[in-house]
Protein backbone atom coordinates (compact mmCIF):
# COMPACT_ATOMS: atom_id res chain seq x y z
CA UNK A 1 0.00 0.00 0.00
CA UNK A 2 2.78 1.89 0.72
CA UNK A 3 3.08 3.77 -2.41
CA UNK A 4 2.81 7.11 -4.41
CA UNK A 5 -0.08 7.86 -6.45
CA UNK A 6 0.65 8.52 -10.03
CA UNK A 7 3.50 11.20 -9.40
CA UNK A 8 2.16 12.49 -6.13
CA UNK A 9 5.28 12.06 -3.98
CA UNK A 10 3.53 11.99 -0.60
CA UNK A 11 3.38 8.11 1.07
CA UNK A 12 0.41 6.80 1.77
CA UNK A 13 0.05 5.64 5.43
CA UNK A 14 -2.56 3.46 6.65
CA UNK A 15 -2.43 5.36 10.67
CA UNK A 16 -3.32 2.35 12.20
CA UNK A 17 -0.24 1.14 11.19
CA UNK A 18 2.12 4.04 12.26
CA UNK A 19 4.19 3.58 15.58
CA UNK A 20 2.50 4.07 18.93
CA UNK A 21 3.52 6.96 19.31
CA UNK A 22 2.16 8.58 16.25
CA UNK A 23 -1.38 6.43 16.80
CA UNK A 24 -1.61 8.06 20.37
CA UNK A 25 -2.23 11.49 19.28
CA UNK A 26 -3.70 11.00 15.02
CA UNK A 27 -6.22 8.75 16.30
CA UNK A 28 -6.62 7.14 13.54
CA UNK A 29 -10.06 5.83 12.49
CA UNK A 30 -10.91 7.10 16.32
CA UNK A 31 -14.06 9.05 17.64
CA UNK A 32 -14.49 12.76 18.29
CA UNK A 33 -17.27 14.21 19.99
CA UNK A 34 -18.81 17.05 18.60
CA UNK A 35 -19.99 20.02 20.84
CA UNK A 36 -23.82 18.29 20.54
CA UNK A 37 -22.48 15.18 21.29
CA UNK A 38 -22.58 13.49 18.24
CA UNK A 39 -19.53 11.10 17.58
CA UNK A 40 -17.68 11.45 14.65
CA UNK A 41 -15.07 9.19 13.04
CA UNK A 42 -11.67 10.33 12.78
CA UNK A 43 -9.73 9.60 9.46
CA UNK A 44 -7.69 6.78 9.19
CA UNK A 45 -5.26 7.26 6.25
CA UNK A 46 -2.86 9.76 5.98
CA UNK A 47 0.02 11.36 3.43
CA UNK A 48 3.46 11.31 5.52
CA UNK A 49 5.72 13.99 4.75
CA UNK A 50 9.66 13.69 5.55
CA UNK A 51 10.94 17.16 5.78
CA UNK A 52 9.96 21.03 4.85
CA UNK A 53 11.68 21.05 1.54
CA UNK A 54 9.25 18.40 0.96
CA UNK A 55 6.22 19.51 2.18
CA UNK A 56 7.19 22.91 0.67
CA UNK A 57 7.40 21.72 -2.49
CA UNK A 58 4.28 19.44 -2.86
CA UNK A 59 1.36 20.93 -4.45
CA UNK A 60 -1.92 19.45 -2.83
CA UNK A 61 -3.59 22.25 -5.62
CA UNK A 62 -1.68 24.80 -8.21
CA UNK A 63 -1.38 27.48 -5.07
CA UNK A 64 -1.66 25.68 -1.90
CA UNK A 65 1.85 23.02 -0.77
CA UNK A 66 1.28 20.93 1.84
CA UNK A 67 3.82 23.30 4.08
CA UNK A 68 1.08 25.55 4.22
CA UNK A 69 -1.47 23.03 6.31
CA UNK A 70 0.95 21.96 8.63
CA UNK A 71 2.14 25.32 10.74
CA UNK A 72 1.54 24.71 13.86
CA UNK A 73 2.90 25.79 17.29
CA UNK A 74 3.61 24.30 20.63
CA UNK A 75 0.27 23.80 21.06
CA UNK A 76 0.47 20.77 18.70
CA UNK A 77 1.66 17.31 20.54
CA UNK A 78 5.30 16.53 20.37
CA UNK A 79 5.25 13.64 18.38
CA UNK A 80 4.67 16.29 15.15
CA UNK A 81 5.77 18.97 15.86
CA UNK A 82 9.14 17.10 14.15
CA UNK A 83 9.39 14.97 10.96
CA UNK A 84 7.88 12.91 9.51
CA UNK A 85 4.38 15.02 9.91
CA UNK A 86 1.49 13.59 8.66
CA UNK A 87 -1.70 14.93 6.81
CA UNK A 88 -5.27 13.26 6.60
CA UNK A 89 -5.82 12.92 2.46
CA UNK A 90 -8.65 15.55 2.67
CA UNK A 91 -6.35 17.92 3.15
CA UNK A 92 -6.17 17.56 -0.54
CA UNK A 93 -9.94 18.48 -0.69
CA UNK A 94 -9.74 21.96 1.28
CA UNK A 95 -6.70 22.68 -0.56
CA UNK A 96 -8.91 22.25 -3.84
CA UNK A 97 -11.66 24.21 -2.38
CA UNK A 98 -8.77 27.16 -1.01
CA UNK A 99 -7.79 27.03 -4.89
CA UNK A 100 -11.33 27.85 -5.82
CA UNK A 101 -11.93 30.83 -3.48
CA UNK A 102 -8.61 31.89 -4.67
CA UNK A 103 -9.48 32.31 -8.27
CA UNK A 104 -12.67 33.88 -7.26
CA UNK A 105 -10.92 36.81 -5.32
CA UNK A 106 -7.90 36.33 -7.81
CA UNK A 107 -5.20 36.98 -5.00
CA UNK A 108 -3.10 35.57 -2.55
CA UNK A 109 -4.76 33.64 0.23
CA UNK A 110 -3.07 32.94 3.48
CA UNK A 111 -3.70 30.12 6.46
CA UNK A 112 -2.76 31.20 9.85
CA UNK A 113 -0.62 29.34 12.27
CA UNK A 114 -2.51 26.18 13.37
CA UNK A 115 -5.34 26.77 10.85
CA UNK A 116 -4.68 23.71 8.38
CA UNK A 117 -4.28 20.11 10.32
CA UNK A 118 -4.75 20.09 14.23
CA UNK A 119 -4.24 16.79 15.33
CA UNK A 120 -6.95 15.80 18.05
CA UNK A 121 -4.05 16.34 20.60
CA UNK A 122 -3.98 19.69 20.00
CA UNK A 123 -4.21 21.84 22.94
CA UNK A 124 -6.35 23.97 21.49
CA UNK A 125 -8.81 20.96 20.02
CA UNK A 126 -11.78 21.03 22.31
CA UNK A 127 -14.54 18.42 20.48
CA UNK A 128 -14.81 17.29 17.04
CA UNK A 129 -13.06 20.00 14.94
CA UNK A 130 -12.94 19.88 11.52
CA UNK A 131 -9.26 20.73 11.42
CA UNK A 132 -8.63 17.16 12.90
CA UNK A 133 -9.90 15.98 9.48
CA UNK A 134 -7.82 18.37 7.17
CA UNK A 135 -10.91 19.85 5.65
CA UNK A 136 -10.71 23.34 7.62
CA UNK A 137 -8.82 26.28 7.27
CA UNK A 138 -8.23 29.36 8.83
CA UNK A 139 -7.95 31.94 6.70
CA UNK A 140 -6.00 35.30 8.23
CA UNK A 141 -5.52 37.40 5.08
CA UNK A 142 -6.58 37.82 1.53
CA UNK A 143 -4.34 39.80 -0.56
CA UNK A 144 -3.54 43.15 1.62
CA UNK A 145 -6.40 42.44 3.42
CA UNK A 146 -6.26 41.18 7.10
CA UNK A 147 -9.59 39.73 8.09
CA UNK A 148 -9.83 41.43 11.66
CA UNK A 149 -12.97 43.37 10.86
CA UNK A 150 -16.53 41.63 10.47
CA UNK A 151 -16.85 43.41 7.60
CA UNK A 152 -14.19 42.09 5.80
CA UNK A 153 -14.74 38.35 7.34
CA UNK A 154 -18.47 38.56 6.03
CA UNK A 155 -17.26 39.65 2.82
CA UNK A 156 -15.07 36.82 2.52
CA UNK A 157 -17.35 34.60 4.12
CA UNK A 158 -20.05 35.59 1.41
CA UNK A 159 -17.27 34.90 -1.82
CA UNK A 160 -16.86 31.40 -0.42
CA UNK A 161 -20.72 30.56 -0.12
CA UNK A 162 -20.96 31.63 -3.77
CA UNK A 163 -18.24 29.32 -4.61
CA UNK A 164 -18.76 26.37 -2.84
CA UNK A 165 -22.47 26.37 -1.37
CA UNK A 166 -22.29 24.07 1.08
CA UNK A 167 -19.22 25.03 3.04
CA UNK A 168 -19.31 26.05 6.37
CA UNK A 169 -17.85 28.93 7.84
CA UNK A 170 -17.57 30.40 11.83
CA UNK A 171 -20.23 33.02 12.30
CA UNK A 172 -18.65 36.21 13.31
CA UNK A 173 -18.12 37.36 17.24
CA UNK A 174 -15.90 37.21 20.24
CA UNK A 175 -17.43 34.25 21.95
CA UNK A 176 -16.30 30.73 22.18
CA UNK A 177 -16.70 29.01 19.01
CA UNK A 178 -16.74 32.00 16.80
CA UNK A 179 -14.46 34.61 15.23
CA UNK A 180 -13.36 37.74 15.07
CA UNK A 181 -9.55 37.45 13.67
CA UNK A 182 -10.07 35.22 10.51
CA UNK A 183 -12.78 33.10 8.16
CA UNK A 184 -12.84 29.63 8.89
CA UNK A 185 -14.19 27.55 6.29
CA UNK A 186 -14.74 23.91 6.47
CA UNK A 187 -15.86 21.05 4.47
CA UNK A 188 -17.16 19.26 7.29
CA UNK A 189 -16.47 15.52 8.59
CA UNK A 190 -14.94 14.22 5.70
CA UNK A 191 -13.30 10.85 5.30
CA UNK A 192 -10.83 10.71 2.11
CA UNK A 193 -9.67 6.81 1.37
CA UNK A 194 -7.51 6.90 -1.85
CA UNK A 195 -7.89 3.84 -3.70
CA UNK A 196 -4.33 2.56 -3.13
CA UNK A 197 -5.42 2.25 0.47
CA UNK A 198 -5.77 -0.91 2.32
CA UNK A 199 -9.59 -0.48 3.13
CA UNK A 200 -11.68 -2.08 6.37
CA UNK A 201 -11.38 -5.82 7.58
CA UNK A 202 -14.26 -7.87 7.32
CA UNK A 203 -13.93 -8.86 10.89
CA UNK A 204 -15.20 -6.35 12.99
CA UNK A 205 -13.12 -8.04 16.09
CA UNK A 206 -10.04 -7.40 14.60
CA UNK A 207 -11.42 -4.04 13.13
CA UNK A 208 -11.35 -2.66 16.89
CA UNK A 209 -7.75 -2.85 17.68
CA UNK A 210 -4.69 -0.83 16.01
CA UNK A 211 -2.47 -3.25 15.14
ZN1 LIG B 1 -10.70 27.03 12.26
Amino acid sequence: MATATGTFPLRLVDGRRLERRYRDVLLPGGILCDHEGQARVLPRYFYEIESWKQASETYLAPHFAASEFIHTDVREAPALRVFPRYIPCATVLVALALELFRDAVGTYVYIGANGGYCSPRHARVGGASPHCWGTAANIYRVGDTYLDSHESISRYAAIIHDVIPTVWTRPLGPLLARTDDHLHLDLGYVVSVPRDAGGETYNLKLAGDPL
